[in-house]
């Protein structure tokens, strides 16, 4: 689904430059759980923003499902975000104005679903983390465990091929973190790739691959022993 290398990122500074992401190789494939690890600063966010076309890089390759988008116009990145990627970010990123049923409903918009078949596809995503009784409310009638909930329910709705999830469960109780992991790694069963930036222990011995990042490189890569 993600095939990198070289992967750069420079942020250039008044007086230097910080370098961001530095030459690296990454790979997530359908079906399987990625994890990137790394303290904080060590470049896990712009990883995971180039690799969800939601950002540009300065130099390297970029693949997304078989497809070069080294090169490929904002249009375009965006095009194929609204089709095939779904986000799940710290704080929800929930439009707190709206309903959760319409927040839920986006990502569908964007794909050109029809009024009424998006109702009941974000009622349905909602049910399947809980929530079906809630679809009225607005993200500020919700705790930040259903908040994140909702969240989940957005990412999947379309059913995504690539999954990206940053620090997902990080301003979580721990019950709600390992429930939202749990959710999160249930998507893989449906063949997609998920890319997940965490400090969360308890799903590496999920993970199909983990990458450590410090300082912009990636330092370490383990597979999962089979
Ligand atoms: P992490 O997600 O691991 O905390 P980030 O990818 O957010 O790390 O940041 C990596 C480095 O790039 C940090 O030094 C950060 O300050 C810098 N950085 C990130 N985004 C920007 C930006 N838009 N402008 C300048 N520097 C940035
Ligand atoms: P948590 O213990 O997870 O922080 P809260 O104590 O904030 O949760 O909320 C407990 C329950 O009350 C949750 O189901 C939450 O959705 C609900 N709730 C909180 N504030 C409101 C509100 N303003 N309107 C409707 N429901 C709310």
């Amino acid at each position: 689904m993600i095939s990198a290398r070289g992967l750069t990122r420079i942020y250039p500074r008044e007086s230097d430059a910080i370098v961001a992401l530095d030459s690296a190789d990454f790979d997530a494939k359908s079906g399987e759980l990625v994890l990137v690890t790394g303290p904080s600063g060590s470049g896990k966010s712009t990883l995971l923003s180039i690799v969800g076309l939601l950002e540009t890089f300065t130099s390297g390759t970029l693949s997304f499902g078989g497809t070069d988008v080294s090169a490929a116009s904002e249009a375009e990145r965006a095009r194929l975000r609204r089709g095939r990627i779904g986000f799940l970010f710290q704080d929800a990123g929930l439009i707190e104005r709206k309903p959760i049923v319409d927040n839920t409903a986006l990502p569908l918009m964007y794909r050109g679903v029809p009024t009424r078949e998006r109702t009941i596809r974000a009622t349905s995503a909602l049910e399947a983390v809980g929530l079906g009784d809630r679809i009225h409310h607005t993200p500020g009638q919700l705790s930040g465990g259903e908040r994140q909930r909702a969240g989940l329910a957005r990412a999947l709705v379309a059913d995504p091929d690539l999954l990206i999830c940053d620090e997902p469960t990080a301003a979580l109780d721990a019950d709600t973190a390992s429930d939202i992991a749990r959710r999160i790694v249930a998507a893989r069963e449906r063949g997609a790739a998920i890319i997940l930036a965490t400090h969360d222990r308890d799903l590496h011995s999920l993970a199909d691959r983990i990458y450590e990042l410090k300082r912009g490189k990636i330092v370490d890569v383990r597979e999962k022993s089979s």
